[in-house]
């Protein structure tokens, strides 16, 4: 069913961080810093990131400009509910600070944002951490200047008002999602973004166009009752805006999605990757997301043995792209009625030469099935290590995350969601 408001919004919002964007714009941080006042910055980073070196030069190139620059380099990748703790304890042990400064992929920005919001706001993580695993409070207090450097593709997490995190306890991811949690400038320097091996910039591709698709796709901020100001919130539905960021993300992404992954040394195509996850982080950061980043919490969270090509280690993983990508066919053909010619277009836009399918519900699907044999995503839930006796848990996961599921084009109920996974065991 579509949603049919009484009194129908005809408000909408856009936000999005200061951008600069090219090769060596982060080698202008510090005067970019120096101009909020900061004098005690923090730079907040992973240890494999650390060891290329980046965060420390982004320090030093602080102290020209008066700012004392500390580097926090133990963040968690896929953080939790412990790592974000352990990054607020160093922060309040070694603050106060004035600023911080993200470099590398989302768990890091995310971890910046929630260290942002916990230092400048009072309480503990699980006041602001999303209802129903927490109390779902928001800050009162403004936080402090946060540049966010990405270092790696896809995530968005630079333009976006969320930080993701998993609650060890209730073995769920989830999220903080406030407007005040948005960067303050957002700095894409092509010659930070690591040379990725292909397994990862696929991941990171689905993700980038997962974004795009689901923001195009979300339920319209027409389809909203009209909210009072202070209910205002930062998704506030797919806007003729954000629709434009996710078109150019799509068109981007139709050139060089296969070429980047498969010649990754082609520096145009990974260029054209990072301006199509900057584009689409500025489309679904106002627009949302839905049913493929819904599912992507539970599929990741209850891994059992599955570890992916390409990445390091060996700790069992469905990497975030992976895990949006593999119901998102599924989750597509059930929204489509809601707007074929949205869905249709969408499809032409990423594949302009794919012939019609029979059925026109099928094109997108089909569209994207093609694109992840391509690539290498694996074929369905099944190959991740799931079957049929994990959908009921899997969709309970699902269904925790109602603040992402609000932004689906049509209510979604339990039934729903165990039909997509069931169809998503196996994909082609
Ligand atoms: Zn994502």
């Amino acid at each position: 069913m579509t949603y049919t408001p009484s009194n129908p919004e005809n408000v909408f919002t856009y936000g999005a961080p200061f951008l600069k964007f090219g090769p060596g714009s982060s080698d202008e941080i510090g005067y970019d810093l120096s101009l909020t006042g900061a004098k005690r910055a923090l730079v907040v980073t992973d240890p494999g990131i650390s060891a290329t070196g980046i965060p420390q030069r982004v320090a030093e190139q602080m102290s020209p400009f008066g700012i004392d620059a500390l580097v926090y380099d133990q963040v968690h990748v896929e953080p939790t509910d412990a790592s974000f703790r352990e990054a607020i304890e160093f922060a309040r042990e070694h603050g106060p600070f004035d600023a911080y400064v993200a470099v590398g992929g989302g768990s890091s920005i995310d971890t910046a944002k929630a260290v942002d919001l916990l230092m400048t706001n009072p309480g503990d993580l699980m006041d602001y951490v999303n209802a129903p695993v927490g109390e779902g409070r928001n800050p009162e207090q403004p936080l402090k200047p946060l540049i966010a450097v990405p270092t790696t593709t896809g995530t968005g997490a630079e333009s976006t008002t969320i930080c993701v995190l998993d609650v060890i306890e209730h073995k769920v991811k989830t999220g903080i999602s406030h407007a005040r949690l948005r960067p303050t400038m957002a700095v894409v320097d092509p010659r930070l973004i690591l040379t990725q091996p292909p397994g990862v910039t696929a991941s990171a591709g689905m993700d980038i166009l997962s974004h795009a698709l689901e923001s195009w796709t979300a339920r319209p901020y027409t389809a909203y009752e009209h909210k009072k100001p202070e209910e205002r919130v930062p998704y506030c539905g797919r806007n003729p805006i954000a629709d434009m960021w996710a078109t150019k993300a799509l068109h981007l992404l139709s050139t060089s999605f296969r070429q980047s992954v498969h010649h990754g040394d082609d520096e145009a195509a990974r260029a054209d990757m990072s301006l199509a996850a900057t584009f689409a982080g500025m489309g679904f950061g106002n627009a949302g997301v839905h049913i493929p980043h819904a599912n992507a919490y539970p599929i990741a969270g209850r891994v059992k043995d599955f570890h992916p090509a390409d990445y390091p280690g060996t700790e069992p993983m469905v990497p975030h792209g992976m895990a949006v990508s593999l119901t998102a066919p599924e989750a597509f053909r059930f929204t489509f009625e809601t707007d074929p010619d949205r869905h249709i277009g969408a499809a032409r836009m990423l594949a302009p030469d794919a012939p019609m399918t029979n059925d026109p519900r099928d094109l997108l699907p089909s569209v994207l099935m093609d694109l992840m044999r391509d690539i290498g995503i694996p074929n369905g839930i099944d190959a991740v290590g799931y079957d049929e006796s994990d959908i009921p848990d899997l969709v309970a996961g699902t269904m925790k995350q109602q603040r992402v599921l609000a932004s689906c084009p049509r209510e979604v109920r339990e039934e729903d969601i165990s039909g997509i996974f069931e169809r998503s065991l196996t994909l082609w």
